[in-house]
């Protein structure tokens, strides 16, 4: 079958992990950026044009989309969908989950446990807002950070206040979380194929860093879910409608919470760790539902 990747790079290493998966399951693998694309809007025969040709023999796509171009990724994707193709991730679940606000309020409406967090556009009652939160330390997050860069930690009210007094200058959108001091800088990362978890790797910060991000130095060991961890991931996927996601979990004292939800998840790092080879996993997810269709 013919099946495309959108990604920005061939270079890329879950790009060229599917790439080969799809080529060795013996798929014609074509990669699409999705920057590129021209989008044909028309009744009869909505088309995506690449290159100057029109993609009309793709079967399915495999949506790898950047957090910086979630937006004109989405449109792509749901010009794939007006095509009629597969798409092992849909363009509504791409951006809910891109939204983080809506991606918790979407989890609390489910009954998935999360850290408790709040949203916070000026640092006027910050007090009480602490107070709700039940005290400091607090993690100050941007709605819109990537590999930990926008994550800080305020111990104190003197911190908090400069921190956002920083941010709110800067017109970033930002919310205040409960501080998860049990999880000892670890996190878990849970990556599901197909609605199931086909992977789960710990990491760990390194020494005096709270931030578990592979970018930020932390390593990463193979891990596994308890049974109520895994439901708690089942639901989570069920409820943004993913296919396909990392589910990030933080090990609170009151159980798993789930911290972030990540529609592209990257293969490098979990594939090399736990020696799964998802990239496989995803082909069989496309050979399957194109099957069914
Ligand atoms: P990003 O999207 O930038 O990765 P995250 O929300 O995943 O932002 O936070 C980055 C890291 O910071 C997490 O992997 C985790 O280790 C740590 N962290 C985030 N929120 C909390 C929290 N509420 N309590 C404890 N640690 C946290
Ligand atoms: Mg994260």
């Amino acid at each position: 079958m013919n099946i495309g990747i959108l990604s920005r790079g061939p270079q890329l290493y879950s790009t060229h992990s599917l790439w080969e998966a799809g080529q060795r399951r013996g798929h014609f693998v074509y990669i699409v950026d999705h920057t590129q694309c021209q989008l044909l809007l028309e009744n009869d025969q909505p088309m995506v044009y690449f290159e100057g040709r029109p993609l009309h023999y793709l079967k399915a796509i495999i949506p790898r989309i950047g957090a910086s171009v979630t937006s004109q990724g989405a449109a792509v994707i749901r010009q794939f969908e007006l095509m009629g193709l597969f798409t092992s991730t849909r363009s509504d679940a791409l951006l809910q989950s891109r939204d983080k606000l809506f991606c918790l309020q979407r989890l609390t409406q489910a009954g998935i446990p999360i850290p408790r967090t709040l949203t916070i556009s000026q640092p006027e009652y910050l007090s009480e807002m602490v107070e709700a939160l039940g005290g400091f330390p607090v993690v100050i997050k941007l709605l819109e950070s990537t590999h930990g860069v926008g994550v800080l930690l305020a111990e104190n009210m003197t911190q908090a206040t400069s921190i956002l007094e920083v941010l709110m200058r800067l017109n970033q959108r930002v919310v205040i979380q409960e501080f998860i001091r049990e999880a000892e800088g670890a996190d878990i990362r849970a990556f599901v194929v197909a609605g199931e978890v086909v992977a789960t790797m710990r990491r760990q910060a390194r020494d005096g860093e709270f931030r578990s991000n592979l970018h930020r130095g932390a390593s990463a060991t193979p891990d596994e879910l308890s049974p109520e961890e895994t439901q708690i991931v089942k639901a989570t996927v069920a409820a943004m409608g993913l296919d396909i996601a990392g589910v990030d979990l933080l090990r609170s004292s009151r159980g798993a919470l789930v911290m972030e939800v990540n529609a592209s998840p990257g293969l490098e790092g979990i594939e090399t760790i736990t020696g799964v080879d998802i990239a496989a996993r995803i082909i069989k997810l496309v050979e399957k539902q194109v099957k069914g269709r």
